[in-house]
């Protein structure tokens, strides 16, 4: 026994570690063979709700038993490779470890000078490379893609706001306007509303059939809001949109933006990456010349839930838009802290290692292969949806997103059919006033097995209600 309420005798304490490897190890191993999903009966789940603290403490060693009976039986489904819902991706085993050591070290990467600020430095830089951003390029790590959005948007409306203060600042922020295409992710809306727009104030430019931003009508729009005594601030554009997996015309809007005099921020939270993939880099041309960029390592690289990165060409706008002055936070000005250029102070260092460790094993050539990885399979499984008479393939981006209809059942009843079987998981999107099956791609462990199980239990079902 220590002198600590929280100390615990340090050879149970080797002990739990050594079994909680153990155990991590066992799962990871078997989440494959086990359902994708399983959502808890609602009893138990008002088990779980109710609050855990009582009067006296209880044994700390408890914790494996209860994470091993009452939270891994029921997962998310994100780990599992016949997982085809949202973007989300099972953790790299690496990026495991890594978590485990970032918190034992626990340091906050908001203030300090220590080597996980450093290390979250270069990671950064590693990503802006990446991603095809000149050098120079900065920013953060974030919880996610929306935090990233959040930051960038926010820049964005300091950025253009420079240089107004006071009543006159009030005034012309009441009159600002950005602009996003038809089925932007709603993290942009929801940025939008947080930094003070109204949703009048966001305009949803048409898209062309292959559901891109159309720029003409982004011209147009930004026309006729000038005209109305408006102000234009900000175009956000997609790279791998979530409905399709389309890419705007990146290099267009950034010339749009450029002469217009407009912030131009691309939402690439799945795809931002893709100037790393020489299949998708042509759609990629111009992203040198956009203010900033969102990538979520969380999903296209299988780094573990949560990190995004706001990316910033020019990082003393971001550090604008956020630098804080506090006397109890005194520190040198050669080396700016992380937390100066974003909203959080106390900052997790975890998802600096994880992504260090991911990028660190993988390379340059490995980024590359792992997207790879994904487009094989999503042009497999767009042959397998065209050659079938029942299907019809209704949209599919450059990303690996496939939107796809049934030819005799409707797309949310089978959706949901085939999440409750457990086997695989298969989304639905609308798009176009149409509601689609949505299957997305982003797990390094998925095969053309788990495409067949997902075929498998589309056709199945969809007889089973057919014949209903
Ligand atoms: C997932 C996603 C987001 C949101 O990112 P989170 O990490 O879930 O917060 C934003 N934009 C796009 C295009 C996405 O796919």
């Amino acid at each position: 026994m220590t002198g600590s309420v929280l100390g615990v005798e340090p050879g149970e304490f080797r002990r739990e570690l050594a079994r909680a490897a153990e155990w991590v190890a066992d799962y990871l191993d078997a989440v494959p063979t086990r359902p994708v999903t399983r959502s808890r009966p609602p009893h138990q789940r008002e088990w779980l709700v109710a609050s855990p603290l009582r009067d006296e403490g209880q044994a700390w060693t408890d914790l494996l038993g209860f994470v091993d009976r009452e939270v891994a039986p029921y997962p998310c489904g994100n780990g599992h490779p016949a997982f085809f819902g949202w973007i989300n991706s099972p953790p790299a085993p690496a990026a495991v470890v890594a978590e485990l050591l970032a918190v034992a070290l626990n340091p906050s990467n908001g203030m300090g000078e220590h080597a996980l600020m450093d290390i979250e430095r270069g990671v950064v830089s590693a990503l802006a490379e990446l991603a095809g951003l000149p050098s120079g390029t900065g920013g953060v790590l974030t919880s996610g893609g929306s935090t990233a959005n959040l930051l960038c948007l926010a820049t964005a409306r300091t950025w253009f706001l420079r240089g107004h203060t006071g009543a006159d600042f009030d005034r012309a922020h009441s009159t600002l306007v950005c602009y996003q295409a038809g089925d932007t992710h709603m993290s942009i809306a929801r940025a939008a509303r947080t930094i003070g727009l109204g949703g009048h104030r966001i305009r949803s430019v048409p898209m062309t059939a292959d559901w891109r931003m159309d720029p003409d009508a982004l011209r147009r729009a930004i026309a006729a809001d000038r005209a109305g005594g408006l102000r234009p601030f900000c175009v956000v554009s997609t790279a791998g949109s979530t409905a399709t997996g389309a890419v705007d015309p990146i290099a267009d809007i950034s010339g749009i933006c450029r002469e217009q005099g407009l912030w131009h921020h691309v939402d690439g939270a799945f795809g931002g990456l893709g100037a790393a993939h020489p299949d998708l880099a042509e759609h990629y041309a111009g992203i040198d010349l956009v203010d900033s960029l969102t990538v979520d390592p969380h999903k296209t690289l299988n780094v573990p839930i949560g990190c995004g990165a706001a990316l910033v060409t020019h990082p003393e706008r971001l550090r604008d838009a956020f630098d804080h002055d506090a006397s109890y936070l005194t520190r040198e000005s050669a080396w700016p802290w992380l937390s100066d250029y974003t909203l959080e102070l106390t900052r997790p260092a975890g998802r600096a290692l994880t992504t260090w460790a991911v990028l660190h094993q993988l390379g340059r050539t490995g980024v590359t292969a792992l997207i790879d990885g994904y487009l094989n399979l999503t042009r497999q499984l767009r042959r397998q949806i065209t050659d079938h008479p029942d299907l019809q393939l209704v949209a599919g981006g450059p990303w690996p997103v496939t939107c796809f209809t049934h030819r005799t059942t409707d797309s949310v009843s089978l959706a949901r059919r085939i999440q409750d079987a457990g086997r695989a998981y298969l989304g639905t999107v609308e798009i176009g006033g149409r509601t689609t099956l949505r299957a997305s791609i982003c797990n390094h462990l998925t095969t053309e097995e788990d495409l067949h199980t997902l075929l498998d239990e589309i056709h199945t079902h969809a007889k089973h209600l057919a014949d209903r």
